[in-house]
């Protein structure tokens, strides 16, 4: 089969021909359509994510169809489509027997650790692959256990957030516009924040009110919008150089007991604080890493109920992916880019 291979680091991977995956007795083998593209790859082409070693195949968002299963596997059949959970959890360290696998001390992780879907084939535990309506196009069940489990976990399981709260989602990039949907199921009012016009468009279609963060501080803006009331929980989705800038203003929006999720991040970009106000607001803030097997279940009947839509702005064939890569480096488009295959 062919795969794109990261042969070394600040190279773009190469579409090559290497060996077929074998599957074992609890594996399936799925046949790649779709691969949703993180900025996270991004980080892995630059060489600055621990644990991943070339040659490597990225690609952490995959789904497909079913090609083969193994002899133990039950439920799961030729040809059903899947949506495959990144992390392949130990199920026996302090993390995961507390139902915390995306913290999972020995977990290797699919596009990371282990080959992933931006490739022809991956094999995967049957475990971990996640049935999906054949309604549903692959594009859009491909950024599924990232994008839109990523802030189905800090919003249902973080911050919990409440029907009549009010949620600020910073950053309306491929998690943020998921995460803008989701907290309107919960029932929370929700206010967007970005800097770019057809990214608040893209949150006010989804029944967002949004700001323009470029305009003027984000701090007064929410508490022009909440009478000073300010907002029970910050989502912070924007990562990259200028997450620390970010997140100083984000917290400045909660109000007293307000959570702040800390969703995207940059390696070396430290989060400060006043410790006064931090005190005095009595405030969680919080980390909130990938996502459970269960939120992707989760998020997949969201989808397959028509409760949250799966945002791809665009498909690019999986030959493009250097190309893809910089364009998402230069700027983040709404919604994610899927690569087919
Ligand atoms: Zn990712
Ligand atoms: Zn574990």
């Amino acid at each position: 089969m062919k795969a794109m291979v990261l042969e070394a680091f600040n190279q773009p991977p190469v579409w090559r021909d290497v060996p077929d995956p074998t599957i074992g007795p609890r594996d399936v083998l799925v046949r790649v359509r779709a691969a949703g593209l993180c900025a996270t790859d991004l980080k892995i082409v630059d060489g600055l994510v621990p644990g991943v070693s070339l040659p490597h195949v990225s690609g952490h968002e995959a789904a497909g169809e079913i090609a083969e299963v193994g002899s133990e596997v039950a439920g799961l059949a030729t040809g059903d489509h899947v949506t495959l959970y990144p992390t392949v959890g130990c199920g026996l360290c302090d993390p995961c027997r507390v139902g915390r696998e995306n913290l999972c001390l020995n977990a290797p992780r699919i596009g990371f650790e282990m080959d992933g879907g931006f490739a022809e084939y991956i094999k995967a535990p049957a475990r971990n692959a996640v049935k999906i309506d054949s309604s549903v196009p692959l594009t859009q069940a491909s950024v599924l256990p990232d994008a839109a489990a990523t802030c189905y976990h800090a919003l249902a399981r973080r911050a919990r957030v409440r029907a009549g709260e009010t949620v600020v989602v910073v950053g309306v990039g491929g998690l943020g516009i998921h995460a803008v949907q989701l907290a309107m199921t919960m029932g929370a009012r929700v206010i967007a924040a970005d800097v770019e016009p057809d990214k608040l468009a893209a949150a006010r279609e989804f029944g967002a009110e949004t700001v323009d963060a470029s305009e003027e501080p984000l701090p007064a803006q929410i508490d022009a919008l909440t009478r000073g009331a300010k907002a029970d929980a910050v989502v912070e989705c924007v990562g990259g150089s200028a997450v620390t800038g970010v997140l100083s203003d984000a917290v400045k929006c909660l109000k007293p007991n307000g959570r702040l999720m800390v969703v995207g991040y940059a390696y070396g970009a430290p989060l400060s604080v006043d410790t006064a106000d931090l005190i005095h607001g009595q405030w969680d803030i919080m980390g909130t890493r990938a996502s459970t097997l269960q939120d992707v279940v989760d998020v997949v009947r969201l989808v397959e109920t028509g409760r949250l839509k799966p945002v791809v702005s665009e498909t690019v064939a999986i030959e493009g992916l250097s190309e893809a890569l910089e364009t998402l480096r230069r700027r983040p488009p709404v919604g994610r880019t899927v690569l087919t295959i």
